[in-house]
């Protein structure tokens, strides 16, 4: 039988996460087993409905879909691995935040034991689960995906990434990376202002009016390191490295560390020191690229 015509669903961990998204299956009529290291933290979903398992090997009975919500790669492991014989059969979608690589091990394991797995990634924050901005990506067997669909649609936005377990976690990591590079990007500018008084929140509206239509250069910038010549004749290595010193100065002489600037440009000064200094400045994309 498949996961979508049973509608149970299990959920392994019952943190922040674990716990948003047992609600939203119980609020969308799905039939709900969890269980939790720390079982206190069970009571108030059987309360709302849900049937707590004493044990991993329990909960795991219980439904076709097993949902993985624990902390790390680690615990996943050190929980699923002892229950390989009763996972046999049935579909685990892993939602931890995981590597690529540890994402493709657990597939690799899953794929010997005989259990259907699927990778996934959380593009949201629990208060967001089952609302419009809720987007979680997957990856790994296909087929127990399209079995799991209707439960996972629940959850937000489902987007399948492709085949290799690791996909949704690679996308992950890359928009994460993205995203921590941004805010870095305001804590310096926040830095930089208090200097002279500026509150944060005054400086975080600023960068925030500022960046919005910034944004919307990215796929041109993105458009050039496709074409991959790098002689578009927009900035170029020479004018960026002018504009990095001047930054990297500016919150010297504020007394603020340039730490968080520093690496950009280094990888600038690589580029013009390898006689590439006319060459458009997304030409460090190349020099991210580490030969294994
Ligand atoms: P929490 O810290 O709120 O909860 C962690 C959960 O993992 C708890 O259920 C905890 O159990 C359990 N746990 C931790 N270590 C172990 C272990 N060794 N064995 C068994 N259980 C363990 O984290 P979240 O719920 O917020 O996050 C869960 C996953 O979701 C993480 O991988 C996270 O990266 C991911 N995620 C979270 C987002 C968020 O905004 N919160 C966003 C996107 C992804 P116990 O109650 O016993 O401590």
């Amino acid at each position: 039988m498949s996961a979508n015509a049973k509608s149970t669903v299990t959920v392994l961990g019952l943190g922040a996460m674990g716990s948003a998204i047992a609600e939203r299956l119980r609020r969308t009529g799905h039939t709900t087993t969890v269980w939790n290291r720390t079982a206190a933290k069970t009571r108030p979903h059987v309360e709302a409905g849900s049937a707590a398992a004493p044990t991993v090997a329990d909960a795991v009975r219980a439904s076709d879909l097993v949902l993985v919500v624990l902390l790390d790669h680690a615990s996943v492991r050190e929980h699923l691995d002892p229950v390989a014989a009763e996972l046999r059969g049935r579909t685990v979608v892993n939602l931890v935040t995981t590597t690529p690589n540890q994402a493709r091990e657990t597939a690799a394991w899953a794929a010997e034991e005989g259990i259907a797995y699927v990778d996934g990634a959380i593009m949201a924050t629990p208060d967001m689960i089952g609302g419009p901005g809720s987007r979680l990506l997957y990856s790994g067997d296909e087929a127990a995906y399209t079995s799991a669909r209707s439960a996972l649609e629940t959850l937000g936005t489902a987007d399948f990434e492709g085949a290799d377990a690791g996909l949704a976690s690679l996308k992950d990591m890359a928009l994460l990376s993205a995203l921590d590079l941004m805010f870095s990007g305001y804590v310096q500018a926040i830095a930089m202002m208090r200097t002279v008084g500026v509150p944060a929140v005054e400086t975080a509206r600023e960068v925030q009016a500022w960046l919005e239509p910034m944004l919307s250069y990215g796929p041109g910038l993105a458009a050039i390191i496709d074409g991959g010549t790098y002689d578009t004749g927009g900035q170029s290595v020479d004018f960026s490295r002018a504009g990095q010193a001047s930054l990297i100065t500016a919150s010297r002489e504020q007394g603020i560390s340039a730490a968080l600037l520093e690496p950009h440009k280094k990888l600038l000064d690589e580029l013009a020191a390898t006689g590439r200094g006319d060459s458009d400045w997304l030409r460090i994309v190349d020099l991210l690229t580490i030969s294994k």
